[in-house]
């Protein structure tokens, strides 16, 4: 039985469990029963948490790096010590399998130890200069100030993670605000930070309804970075919100990533691996493969064997059972939505082979789905469906698969499968996206950046880039006094 544990805010070293703004109620959407209350922030507990960010820059800012890295390496350690009962509380608030929660931590504390490192390694640079009274020309990197930090529910510790990791590690201090169905996995990665020494002031956690929160954070002339990642539509809202403040912006947003499978594919490792990947997490993931375009020469083999293997996946309620492949949805929304995808097909505008239903009974289950064929004006070719949803579409020749990949709006990861190596170099150069697997469906490490075009947002977290968002590029040149 997990313990969930007591809701508390941070602002300014404390620990607040009383939220003047009121409570809401968490829940596990395995089972849809309350397994606690979390507090919301008043406006003045929000001005108290950027004071205490705004108070706490000077000397974090000034902190050296190696010291600022030494407490991010000790928060590391200390959740990967903490990861079996935090997994617990991730699986209880949004129903993620156990064991894809500890690969979600220890993918997590790897992040905080590479942005940690960075702090030691980012200097600036000499740039020679043109004059003789010129003697230095110097590029540094200054942290950017105060950072609110806006993470959503469907990996709550390492979205988090990368976010605080990257701010902290760059010399800023930070405010988080978490998903609200997701409040304690983010608390107990943020007790991880506070344990590890971090100064009081320096991280700071509120929670409460996203919109008013946000726009209350984000309008405040303390913040100086706002860092998100949810929906397309909200981050349209926040960039402009940021904007009319001039407040430096890092947006990621959904995705609806195309996989190409080639006729030059080995096809059963190809589909092996995209029925695989495509559920992980119930296909909340903004990467998730979704699209799945496939050279109509093996597509109906693709089809069979991809709806075999989904046919086959164990759906249940993982807090009871470690052994699920699937769990719920995170919460009742995400149903509605996959049930508006499903009435969008049907007749010539393509079949469910597999799954397209609710599973009845308590919790938030939809079964895992494909879709063979679906209409290119559908909602399933048009709208990301963050959900256990897959469209496979057959093509002609390998510049339509790029046109079909290339359609929409969002431009966050794009895979492709071909044995061919002049096809594989064309496909990484011709899809329209910020991360592009080639023959394998992993697209984020910590030491490479993460992050999408077009509709799917612009900027990078993780890797070198993860860090120097966080900071303004700052020039000193210096001639002979
Ligand atoms: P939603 O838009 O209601 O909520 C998604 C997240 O955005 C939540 O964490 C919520 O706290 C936050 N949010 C919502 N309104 C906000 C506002 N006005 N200001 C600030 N934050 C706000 O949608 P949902 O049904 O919970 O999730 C599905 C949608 O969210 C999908 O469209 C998907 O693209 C997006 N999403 C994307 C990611 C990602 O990793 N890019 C993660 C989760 C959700």
């Amino acid at each position: 039985m997990t313990t969930y544990p007591t809701l508390k805010m941070l602002i300014d070293g404390e620990w607040i469990a009383t939220g003047h703004g009121g409570s809401m109620a968490v829940v596990n959407p395995a089972t849809g029963a309350e397994i606690g209350q979390c507090p919301k922030a008043s406006p003045a507990q929000l001005d108290a948490a950027l004071k205490a960010a705004d108070d706490a820059f000077a000397g974090w800012s000034r902190t050296p790096g190696a010291e600022r890295y030494a407490i991010l390496r000790r928060a590391a350690d200390l959740l990967r010590e903490r990861a079996p009962a935090i997994a617990a509380v991730i699986t209880a608030e949004m129903g993620k399998p156990r064991a894809q929660a500890v690969g979600e931590i220890t993918g997590s504390t790897d992040v905080i130890d590479f942005l940690g490192e960075e702090a030691k390694r980012k200097g600036g640079r000499l740039i020679p200069s043109r004059g003789q009274q010129l003697i230095a020309q110097m590029v540094t990197h200054e942290p950017v100030g105060p950072s609110v930090l806006l993470t959503p529910w469907n990996f709550p510790v390492n979205l988090p993670a990368k976010k605080i990791a990257g701010a902290l590690a760059a010399g800023c201090t930070a405010i988080l605000k978490p998903a609200e169905n997701t409040p304690a996995s983010a608390q107990l990665l943020v007790e991880c930070f506070v344990d590890a020494g971090v100064p009081k002031g320096v991280l700071n956690l509120v929670y409460g309804d996203p919109g008013p929160v946000s726009e209350h954070l984000i309008a405040s002339p303390v913040t100086r970075k706002v860092s998100f990642t949810g929906s397309t539509a909200v981050g349209k809202q926040l960039g402009a919100l940021a904007a009319s403040h001039m407040k430096r912006f890092t947006p990621e947003l959904g995705g609806h990533a195309p996989v190409i499978v080639s006729r030059h594919a080995d096809l059963e490792r190809a589909v092996a691996m995209c029925a695989a990947t495509k559920f992980r997490n119930a296909g909340q993931v903004c990467v998730s493969p979704t699209r799945f375009l496939v050279d109509k020469t093996i597509y109906d083999r693709f089809v069979a064997e991809f709806a075999e293997r989904t046919g086959k996946l164990k759906v249940g309620d993982p807090g009871a059972d470690d052994s699920v492949d699937m769990g719920p949805l995170a919460h009742g929304r995400r149903i509605a939505a996959m049930e508006q995808v499903v009435a969008d097909v049907g007749g010539n505008r393509g079949e469910v082979v597999t799954g397209g239903a609710v599973i009845p009974g308590k919790g938030f289950f939809f079964q895992p789905t494909v879709i063979a064929n679906p209409a290119p004006d559908s909602r399933f070719m048009t709208e990301e469906p963050f959900g256990p949803i897959a469209g496979i579409v057959p093509y002609d020749t390998i510049e339509d698969a790029v046109r079909i990949a290339n359609s929409l709006r969002y431009g966050l990861a794009a895979y492709a499968f071909s044995g061919n190596l002049d096809e594989a170099h064309y496909l990484g150069r011709a899809l329209r996206a910020g991360m592009v697997g080639i023959n394998q469906l992993i697209v984020a490490s910590p030491e490479t950046p993460f992050g999408g075009v077009g509709d799917s947002g612009f900027g990078s977290e993780g890797g070198e880039e993860g860090y120097l968002a966080f900071t303004d590029t700052k020039l000193v040149m210096m001639a002979k006094a």
